[in-house]
């Protein structure tokens, strides 16, 4: 089984995702940490995140069995990773890689920015997690915390603002919602009723297709 999950910055995806992989025994994939390493390393050797060719060649020699997800995660990387994201020579690079761990039995859960329309189009269940930009901000800056980073709501809800509109409107596989995706919108809901309404979403999905 293939579970897609898109959505806007910082609206819960990568927590959902571990959670419904480990629910149905699939591999799971937060590929938001793709594009965050590709700026990384372009931050790294000082390069500018508008520099496609660099960028390019950063996404073809990456290593995803290495990443580290916290200091991937960070603010300060988050700008850079929407700005190497939007160039289509590096969505090309990192596409098949993304595929192959899709297809790989028993499955997989990717979420992201284009799984359920770009990446996977045929996945067996698309869900698209959102929440008003306040409460993602409110969120984000509660587990920074969290890690013993202080920063502050206003510029992690300036961050997102930000990202969401470039996101939204590059040529290059732009956030949207799948057609044939289930909105979960997560405003008024905790991660463990979230978690509850997705696991109604991949039953249901799976009952209509005679599966269940
Ligand atoms: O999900 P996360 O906030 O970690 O992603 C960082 C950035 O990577 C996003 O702002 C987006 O520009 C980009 N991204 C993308 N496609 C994906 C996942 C992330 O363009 N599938």
């Amino acid at each position: 089984m293939i579970i897609a999950i898109d959505g806007p910055a910082a609206s819960g995806k990568g927590t959902l995702g571990k959670r419904l992989a480990t629910h149905y025994g699939l591999r799971h994939l937060d590929t938001g940490l793709i594009y965050r390493a590709v700026a990384k390393a372009l931050i790294d050797a000082g390069l500018s995140p508008n520099d496609a060719a660099a960028a390019a060649a950063a996404a073809k020699t990456l290593d995803p069995s290495h990443f580290d997800e916290i200091a991937l995660k960070a603010h300060s990387i988050s700008e850079a990773a929407s700005i190497v994201s939007a160039i289509p020579e590096v969505r090309d690079e990192l596409l098949s890689f993304q595929r192959e761990f899709a297809a790989k039995p028993p499955g997989a859960v990717l979420d992201g920015r284009d799984i359920g329309t770009v990446i996977c189009p045929n996945a067996d269940v698309k869900v698209y997690v959102t929440a008003t930009p306040e409460v993602r901000a409110r969120r984000r800056a509660a587990e920074y915390k969290a890690q013993g980073k202080n920063i502050d709501e206003a510029a992690v809800l300036a961050d997102i603002r930000k990202r969401d509109q470039r996101d939204q409107n590059r040529a290059a596989a732009p956030l949207k919602q799948a057609p044939d995706a289930h909105l979960l919108d997560t405003t008024h809901l905790d991660i463990d009723a979230t978690i509850r309404a997705a696991i109604d979403i991949v039953e249901a999905t799976r009952a209509g297709r005679g599966r269940g």
